[in-house]
């Protein structure tokens, strides 16, 4: 397998450079499937600016699909908020953003008022 210099646009600074022979090889023996979009002095730039920073991507978020009752609909980012309970008047971690407008419970008074309204349906 053989490899010839190419020349590439940068992205950032829309420079041309060149994506060497060698560089092309070095991708190959990664496996790395896409040619490098910047000029190696922009790169430069960026590794320096982010300062390690790692794009991992989170998949596989902890779902729980035992949730008895088909009210969840979080998906995605499962951020917590802090609030107080309006009927016992603890401290309460909720999965929305209280906006205040509507009473909000810890999850024990939560299931109390599902039960007195909810009239054992099963
Ligand atoms: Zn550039
Ligand atoms: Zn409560």
């Amino acid at each position: 397998m053989s490899f010839a210099d190419k020349t590439l646009t940068c992205r950032d600074c829309g420079m041309d450079f060149v994506f060497t022979s060698g560089e092309q090889e070095f991708y190959a023996q990664k496996g790395f499937a896409n040619e490098p979009t910047r000029c190696p002095s922009c790169r430069q730039q960026r590794k320096a600016s982010n300062g390690g920073r790692s794009y991992s991507e989170r998949n596989g978020y902890g779902r729980n699909d035992g949730y008895a009752g088909g009210r969840g609909s979080y998906g995605g980012e499962r951020q917590m908020y802090t609030t107080t309970c309006a009927a016992c008047g603890r401290e309460a971690q909720v999965p929305f953003m209280p906006r205040g407008d509507k009473p909000v419970y810890c999850s024990d008074c939560f299931q109390d008022q599902r039960r007195s309204s909810g009239r054992n349906r099963w």
